[in-house]
Parts: C-alpha cells; sequence; structure tokens
C-alpha cells in the first residue's frame, strides 16, 4: 500500500538523470508511521510481526540452500526461483519495518518487483512441474512400499536364517554327542583333511588333547616307521570324492602301539561338494596279532615240514652210505666163503674186517644216537646226570681216543693245553660226546691241519677252547649253525646231518653253561664251552 503526498515544487530545468533521480527520491512522501498515526502499539504490532515474518523467510530460504546442497538436489530453475521468492519476502517485510520510519518506497517497491518476478516465476516452473513431481511423488511412495517389503522379507530371512542355524547346531551337537558314546576313536576334517575335530575316545587313547592335536600332536600318535606310508597314502586320498580305509598303529598314552583300521567317508553338499570328512579308527590289534601269529605258525609248519624232508633225505644218505659199506663188505666175505677162499678166515684178514664193520656199525649208532637226542629235546627227555668230577681227566681221556685218528688224518697229534685238575659237576657221558663232537669237526672242517685244545679254569668257571685252522664259517653262520639241522656246508663235500652243534648247544645249556665260536673265513675256528664249577 502507498499513500503518496505530492507537494508541489518548481525548479529551474533540470537534466533527465537528474529528472529520474527526483522522481525516485524520498523528498516527496512521507515514512509510513503517518498511516499509523504514530501509535506506538499499532507500530510495534507491525514491527514485530514484520521482524519475524520477515526472520522466518530468510530462515526458510537459507534452510532451503542448505537442504539442496546436502541432499545433492542440485540448483534447477524452479528452487532457485523459489529461493529467491522466498529471501525476496522476507526482504520485504523488513522494507515494510524499514518503511515506517523511511519512506524509500520505490526501493521497496523494486524489491517487491524482484519478489514478484521470482513468485511467477516460481509459480510458472511448477505448473510446468507438476508431471515429473506426481511422478516423483508416486515414485517415492512406490520405492518406500518397497523399503518396507525389503525390511519385511530381511525380518523373514534372518529368522529363517535363525531357525536353520539352530536347527543345524542342535545336529551338530547331537552328531557330537552320537561320535562320543562310540567305542572306536572318531574325527571330522576340512575338505582338505585338515582335522579340526576328535572325539573323546581319541583324547583318551592317545592321552593328547585338541591344542596338541592341532599342532604337531599328530606326529605323536603315528608310529614313526608307518608316518610317511600313511602321509603318501592320504596325500592321494583326500583328492578323490571316495570312501577310503587304511590299516596303521596308533600311539596310546601309555606308550603302547596299537593297530587300528582306519576308515574315512566325504560328507558333501548338495552341489555334491566334499564339505567335510568323517573318520573313524577301530582298534583291530588283537585280530592283527592272531593273523600274526597264524602266520607265523603256518610259517612255521612249512619251515618244519621242509626241514623234515630235507632231513629225511639227508638222513636216508647218511644211514644208506655206512649201510652200503657193510653190506658190500659182507657180501665180499660171502663171495669169498663160497668160492672156498680160506685166506679170508685168516688172522689177519677177521680182525680188519670186524674192524671196519665196527667202524661202519659205531658211525650208524652214532647218527640214530644223535637222531635219538633230537627227538628226546624235542620231547624234553634229554636228561643230565651230573657228577662232580676231574675235568682235566675227561678231556685227556677224550684227546687221547682220538689222537690215532687225527695223525692219520693231519700227520699231526692234538696239540693241549689243559690245567690240572678242574673239578666240575657234569654229566661226564654228555660232556664227552660235546667233546668228541668238537673234536671231530675239527677234523672234518679242518682241513688236515693241527687242532689244539685249551681246558682253562677262571674264577666260577671253566672253558674247553678247541682250535682248528680250517675252513672257517661265515660270520652271518656263526649262531645258526647251533640251530638243528643247519649246515655250513653242501652234503656232497661234508657228510653230516647238522645235529651235532645242536645237541651240544643244549647238553651245555643243560649245565647253565654257553657254547659260541670265534671263527675266521680260510683262518680256521675256535669253538668255546663254558660252563660253571
Ligand atoms: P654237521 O657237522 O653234521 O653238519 P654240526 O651241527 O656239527 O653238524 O655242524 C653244523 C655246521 O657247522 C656244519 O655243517 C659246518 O658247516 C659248521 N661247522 C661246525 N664245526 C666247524 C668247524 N670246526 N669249522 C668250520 N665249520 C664248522
Amino acid at each position: 500500500m502507498e499513500h503518496i503526498h505530492h507537494s508541489q515544487q518548481l525548479a529551474q530545468p533540470i537534466s533527465w538523470w537528474q529528472s529520474i533521480l527526483q522522481y525516485f527520491s524520498e523528498a516527496d512522501f512521507m515514512p509510513h508511521g503517518h498511516c499509523y498515526l504514530w501509535k506506538p502499539g499499532l507500530v510495534y504490532t507491525h514491527v514485530i510481526s514484520d521482524f519475524l515474518i520477515g526472520t522466518a523467510y530468510v530462515a526458510i530460504s537459507f534452510t532451503l540452500y542448505g537442504l539442496v546442497k546436502k541432499t545433492n538436489l542440485g540448483f534447477n530453475r524452479v528452487v532457485l526461483c523459489f529461493g529467491v521468492f522466498i529471501g525476496a519476502c522476507g526482504w520485504t517485510h523488513y522494507n515494510e519495518i524499514w518503511n515506517l520510519w523511511q519512506s524509500d518506497y520505490w526501493y521497496s517497491g523494486m524489491v517487491k518487483v524482484l519478489t514478484a518476478i521470482a513468485s511467477v516465476a516460481t509459480g510458472i516452473y511448477l505448473f510446468k512441474l507438476r508431471h515429473p513431481i506426481v511422478a516423483m511423488a508416486s515414485a517415492a511412495k512406490l520405492s518406500e512400499q518397497r523399503r518396507l517389503d525389503l525390511e519385511s522379507l530381511t525380518r523373514d530371512l534372518e529368522s529363517k536364517i535363525e531357525e536353520r542355524s539352530a536347527a543345524h547346531r542342535e545336529s551338530e551337537a547331537r552328531f557330537r554327542q552320537l561320535a562320543d558314546s562310540m567305542t572306536q576313536l572318531a574325527w571330522v576334517t576340512e575338505p582338505d583333511g585338515y582335522i579340526f575335530w576328535y572325539n573323546k575316545r581319541w583324547f583318551e587313547y592317545t592321552g593328547t588333547d585338541l591344542e596338541e592335536m592341532l599342532g604337531d600332536g599328530w606326529q605323536k600318535v603315528h608310529h614313526p616307521d608307518h608316518v610317511s606310508r600313511v602321509l603318501n597314502f592320504l596325500k592321494e586320498a583326500w583328492k578323490k570324492p571316495e570312501p577310503w580305509e587304511l590299516t596303521f598303529p596308533l600311539r596310546s598314552a601309555s606308550g603302547e602301539y596299537r593297530w587300528f583300521l582306519t576308515r574315512a567317508v566325504p560328507l558333501t553338499n548338495s552341489q555334491g561338494e566334499i564339505v567335510q570328512w568323517f573318520g573313524t579308527n577301530t582298534d583291530i590289534d588283537e585280530q592283527i596279532k592272531i593273523r600274526q601269529k597264524l602266520e607265523k605258525s603256518q610259517y612255521d609248519l612249512q619251515q618244519a615240514l621242509k626241514a623234515r624232508d630235507e632231513f629225511l633225505s639227508i638222513a636216508s644218505h647218511e644211514l644208506k652210505t655206512p649201510l652200503t659199506s657193510l653190506k658190500i663188505q659182507f657180501q665180499l666175505l660171502d663171495r669169498e666163503g663160497r668160492k672156498g677162499n680160506q685166506e679170508i678166515y685168516s688172522k689177519g684178514k677177521v680182525d680188519h674186517s670186524t674192524e671196519k664193520a665196527l667202524r661202519l656199525v659205531s658211525r650208524l649208532d652214532r647218527l640214530i644216537e644223535d637222531m635219538l637226542d633230537v627227538a628226546r629235546i624235542r620231547t624234553g627227555k634229554l636228561t643230565v646226570h651230573k657228577e662232580r668230577i676231574n675235568v682235566t681227566s675227561l678231556v685227556k681221556d677224550v684227546i687221547e681216543r682220538m689222537q690215532d685218528t687225527f695223525l692219520s688224518h693231519t700227520g699231526d697229534k692234538i696239540d693241549f693245553q689243559v690245567e690240572d685238575d678242574c673239578f666240575a659237576a657234569v654229566d661226564p657221558m654228555r660232556m664227552e660226546q660235546v667233546l668228541t663232537n668238537l673234536l671231530q669237526n675239527s677234523l672234518k672242517y679242518g682241513s688236515g691241519k693241527k687242532v689244539q685244545v685249551a681246558l682253562k679254569s677262571d674264577g666260577h668257571s671253566l672253558t674247553i677252547s678247541i682250535n682248528d685252522q680250517g675252513i672257517g664259517i661265515p660270520p652271518e653262520l656263526q649262531d645258526k649253525i647251533f640251530h638243528a639241522f643247519e649246515r655250513g656246508v653242501n652234503a656232497n663235500e661234508v657228510s653230516g646231518l647238522g645235529l651235532g652243534l645242536f645237541i651240544s648247544q643244549q647238553i651245555v645249556k643243560d649245565h647253565n653253561g654257553k657254547i659260541w665260536v670265534d671263527s675266521e673265513m680260510g683262518k680256521g675256528s675256535t669253538f668255546h664251552v663254558q660252563f660253571p664249577k
């Protein structure tokens, strides 16, 4: 509202711009407060209201500016116009206050023009934008609806996941309970074979704990002789989606290794991919031991049958040789007797034949006696009757009895060094048997060289040593030759049943003594017999 109070003023001619300035000059107007008759109540009602309205407009326009900037909306034309419109509205109200005392009506009119332009422009733009705004509003509504839908869907999904994982946790707990109650050891692995869970039995048996097993505990439970075999097998087994089985020993908490049959099955998901392996170890130690025993006794049986057959063939050969000689001897006598050859009855011939026959018979007797001794040893019936005797005399007697044979075979008598009067509790017959056997061996395997015998007494024991310079015994046979039927030579080279040393060892053992050999191939052997006094 304008109140223009014209007061005529006459003046000299003026320039056009001066007239424009004059036209806009405030001199012609009186301040707006006059209209309110300077009634303070009314003036201040306007002042306060205009100030508040103006400030609110300015605040709104600033807020709009901030919002547009913050929401990245962009200052498009309608926003700009609206902002200017609101700002200008505020400005207009401040001008109202100003014009109460000052009469700048042209100036406030210009501001109103600006407000008018901005408001009209806003109105036009808003009208033009009505469709996009409606579309935007409905899109916003739709997107809000979608957001709500999505939220409820997410809630549904979350509760389903929670339900599923609760069910999963429950079934896993049940599985572990089941696996813990098994008598077997059990474990679960990652798809690559890394074991991350063991049942209680595993820890009870191995004496380990989870922390140890997740570290290098597995090295402790595997047998060092089997660990590389197991690892090589597993490297391949984890690659194939097939169940597998392997037998290997595992160390118990007490340090004992027991055999286990290990089985593992792959657990797959709906796509058929392996997600875990479930494995068990079943203690089969008893079965393995029974099987090993069975195999061993089967092997022993086969060996025994083989040895029996070999023995039968050797024994028959050994018995046959002196028997054939005897037979030939008697056939010769018989033939010569029939021919009436009186010479065979002569003293010299009879003695010769008798001696030869007796030698053959005693050889037969010794062979049969050896076989009987083996049978006695097997049935535990070989007995020794110990009596305290002078062992020195016994050794000397045996040597004396064999000197002729040695002389004829080696060209030398047995050389002996025996301590005087060594007494001990022995079975004289059996001890003689041992010495005879050892001396006969030194003759058989002594390459016709000198044989030496020594008897030594030290502290509580007596040691008889028989040394030859013969073929010697290879180191790998030095223990074996004391077993029954074991021979170090070919049956065709030197006759024998391979029983002498076996029987001798048994006799020496029955005297609480021991027998052993020191030997070097090609240089000779020394057999030692040691027994307590
Ligand atoms: P046998 O003489 O009938 O074979 P033994 O039990 O007396 O049976 O001897 C077993 C084996 O020990 C012999 O076959 C022989 O190979 C070896 N042996 C025994 N004594 C000697 C020795 N003095 N020198 C070399 N080898 C020997």
